[in-house]
């Protein structure tokens, strides 16, 4: 249930009708927007005319969502959602760019990476301490030393920090060092981590599971926002499909299918698309010119020498041929990069 107040509805208003749907069964979750505040009422009543409450003063409209994700549809907030962090937003006009090695490995390749993100124009640096290894003999990353290391290099270079939460256990950690929370595509549905990340006030970028539909992507959104965190990010990386000659096939249509059906910001990582990283620039190019409001890029600076992912990870200088030629698609479809 989604209720619309009219512009310049009074608090007394709003809390009249928040009263109201809670008598009536309904938790209920606040957006408020520039002009309108959107009320979603989540609950079991499915038969419910809207009428009864559109009668209500203050109420412009009220609607029944259909689709089974209600706080992560597009109707909840028709605006879009920004997240400010810092002075970085996510979800505006501006393309944002997150860049760093697949693992956090030592002091001075997390500082050089930084030097690097940084140089390029990039805003966040991103850095995996707690891996999620397809092997269990292969690195599974620094832990909190990694994180520690990764701060200080972002500190020192002015980005912000992402990186991945594997365990609900790890969240405090993680909040600790880092600025988003990446839950990766192994985890999109481990709804115990989502659950405790709907308590988290740090945002999530929350990655598409290599096998997971749309759909599936925003009902795992929904489980963090259910739990009050709205501040979601999707990352398109990559599904699993017959195709060999990449890693992941990238599915650019994510893009602009969840722009239509979410308010929140969508991003596009092309190194664990494509797994290659001749075709990262490219796949970072399509993603920005199909509406993605960011990426999520591999970078290292010796990327031969990289403890994982270095197939697919860029060398400093495609790093900045990649800054360059997004900021030039950004431009020409209306952003900045
Ligand atoms: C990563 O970002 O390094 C990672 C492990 O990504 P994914 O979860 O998409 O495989
Ligand atoms: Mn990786």
């Amino acid at each position: 249930m989604l209720v619309v107040m009219q512009e310049g509805a009074s608090e007394v208003q709003t809390e009249a009708v928040i009263k109201r749907l809670v008598d009536m069964g309904f938790t209920v979750h606040r957006s408020t927007g520039v002009r309108h505040t959107v009320l979603g009422g989540v609950g079991p009543l499915d038969d419910f005319d809207p009428a009864t409450l559109e009668v209500l003063e203050g109420v412009k409209e009220c609607h029944r969502i259909v689709s089974p994700y209600k706080l992560a549809s597009r109707h909840f907030r028709p605006g879009g959602t920004i997240i400010q962090i810092g002075r970085v937003t996510i979800g505006d006009s501006h393309v944002v760019s997150m860049a760093g090695p697949c693992s956090i490995e030592n002091e001075e390749q997390i500082d050089r990476s930084a030097e690097i993100v940084a140089q390029g124009g990039g805003q966040v640096i991103r850095g995996g301490a707690f891996k999620p290894r397809s092997s269990p003999y292969s690195f599974q990353g620094l832990g909190e030393e990694g994180l520690r290391m990764m701060r200080k290099a972002a500190d020192r270079h002015g980005l912000l920090v992402v990186s991945e939460v594997m365990d609900h256990l790890q969240i405090p950690v993680l909040e600790e060092y880092a600025d988003i929370l990446q839950v990766g595509a192994r985890n999109m549905q481990n709804f115990n981590l989502l659950r405790e990340l709907g308590k988290a006030r740090k945002p999530v970028l929350l990655k598409r599971g290599i096998a997971a539909t749309i759909e599936e992507l925003l009902l795992s959104a929904e489980y963090i926002m259910s739990g009050g965190n709205y501040e979601v990010i999707l990352c398109e990386r990559g599904i699993r499909t017959f195709e060999t000659s990449t890693r992941n096939t990238m599915d650019i249509a994510a893009v602009p299918v969840l722009k239509r059906l979410t308010h929140l910001p969508v991003v596009a990582d092309p190194s664990h698309g494509t797994g290659k990283r001749d075709y990262v620039l490219p796949m970072a190019r399509a993603a920005v010119a199909a509406g993605a409001d960011g990426l999520l890029v591999e970078v290292h600076p010796d990327p031969d020498r990289a403890w994982s992912d270095g197939a697919q990870t860029l060398t400093p200088q495609q790093f900045c041929d990649l800054m360059g030629q997004v900021r030039a698609v950004a431009g020409a479809v209306g952003r900045t990069a």
